[in-house]
């Protein structure tokens, strides 16, 4: 039998509203004050760690934490506006992002107390970083089949092998490392397990990979021997398969994944309403409601992880139509715009280069589109 997806829609309330208008005021007060200039993909790309402490001391990172560790006990939905405005407005987010976005709530869940008191308050202010070494070189979308290996010693863990794309390992404090700790390759998710890293550190080498735009935001990160305290093991030995899905949850479902390109649509939609052209009405018509029905799901989504649920399937399709979203606003852009992308340049010039330039990583970033799409085949019991 065939499932549907169940998805009730959801509404933000008064409280929310008012929490998006004290974040835009920030923002713009910001931008005023020349502390950020509006970029697309801001969240992968765009890193300033002053930007990340301010908004640490607003009580707007770690929202969601316990008080006890630092955080503010506010509801995910809470985080969802904040979020949401920050990708809005192209604030520079990177270099919080992922430990805001994932390793909080993993920590929470599955680290010790000597883990959660270490790395949760820092988070919160603004003043911890992560990466995550997921990936690996002939791995890929196969995390399965990951071959860094963590090895017992006297001392802790012996780790050895090469994590790849790894983004932000270059300024991150911390990373999370899939590594396998039981049995071969041949075990698959069986072995596996997570590991809290600092950075940097002994035996571990962290090289630039360089990207088409000539920016610095991937690394290769080799393993060779490094020793890490026994503390470093993050949730259950052999665990590792079942904690970082959970963890996917968290990456793939949230409003970055449809709004990386939001900042050049409103710059190009506030063009279209002096122009008046009527194609480019038509065209800015159909991607605003492209925008607002995806915004809406991914909204259903948040609410549903805030309720407990994990609509794994639903934050798939989301991602899916999502990300196609992110690469159709940058080709309808450059169609109509008249303007060449320009890298370096404000406005429109400027954000088109670095949409095109990013663009194909759209689908790939946070697992494939072809990955997902047999997620939500299997979810819905046709494969
Ligand atoms: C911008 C960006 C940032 C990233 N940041 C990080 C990071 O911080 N940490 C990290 O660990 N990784 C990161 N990655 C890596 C990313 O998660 C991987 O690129 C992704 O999982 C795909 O792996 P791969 O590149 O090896 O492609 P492959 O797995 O080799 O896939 C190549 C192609 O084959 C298709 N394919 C593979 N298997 C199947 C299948 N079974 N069925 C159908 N099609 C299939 C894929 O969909 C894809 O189109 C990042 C990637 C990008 C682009």
């Amino acid at each position: 039998m065939t499932a549907t997806l169940e998805l009730a829609a959801h509404r933000l309330g008064p409280a929310a509203r008012r929490l998006r208008d004290e974040v835009r005021g920030f923002l713009d007060a910001e931008q005023a004050a020349g502390a950020f200039t509006p970029r697309s993909d801001a969240w992968m790309t765009a890193y300033d760690p002053d930007f990340s402490r301010r908004l640490g001391e607003r009580g707007w990172l770690g929202m969601t934490l316990p008080a006890r560790y630092g955080g503010h006990d506010r509801l995910p939905l809470d985080r969802f506006v904040v979020t949401e405005e920050l990708l809005a407005a192209g604030a520079p987010v990177a270099a919080h992002w992922i430990a805001d976005r994932q390793m909080a709530p993993s920590i929470l869940r599955h680290g010790t107390e000597a883990q959660r008191q270490r790395y949760l308050p820092a988070i919160a202010r603004g003043e911890c970083f992560f990466a995550i070494g997921m990936s690996e070189p002939d791995a890929g979308s196969d995390l399965a089949s990951v071959r860094t290996r963590a090895r017992q010693v006297d001392g802790g863990w012996e780790i050895s092998g090469t994590k790849l794309w790894t983004t932000g390992a270059h300024f991150a404090h911390a990373m999370v490392l899939l590594a396998r700790t039981d049995g071969d390759a041949g075990d698959r998710q069986a072995g596996l397990s997570q590991f809290v890293v600092d950075l940097p550190a002994d035996g571990v080498e962290i090289r630039p990979i360089v990207t088409i735009d000539g920016e610095h935001h991937f690394n290769e990160v080799v393993f060779d021997g490094a020793v890490v305290p026994p503390e470093s093991l993050l949730g259950e030995r052999g665990a590792g398969w079942k904690q970082v899905t959970a963890e996917l949850g968290h990456e793939r479902s949230g409003p970055e994944r449809l709004m990386s390109t939001v900042p050049l649509l409103r710059e190009w939609a506030a063009k279209v309403a002096v122009w008046e052209d009527p194609v480019d009405g038509r065209e800015l018509g159909r991607l605003t409601a492209r925008a607002w029905t995806l915004r809406q799901l991914s909204l259903s989504v948040a609410a549903a992880l805030a309720d407990g649920r994990s609509p794994e399937t639903a934050a798939a399709l989301v991602k899916d139509l999502g990300s196609r979203f992110e690469g159709d606003v940058v080709e309808t852009v450059r169609r109509l715009a008249g303007t060449e992308p320009r890298k370096g340049e404000l406005g429109i010039p400027g954000m088109l280069a670095e949409g095109v330039l990013h663009a194909p990583a759209f689908t790939l970033r946070g697992g494939t589109n072809e990955i997902l799409r047999s997620v939500v085949a299997r979810g819905l019991g046709v494969r």
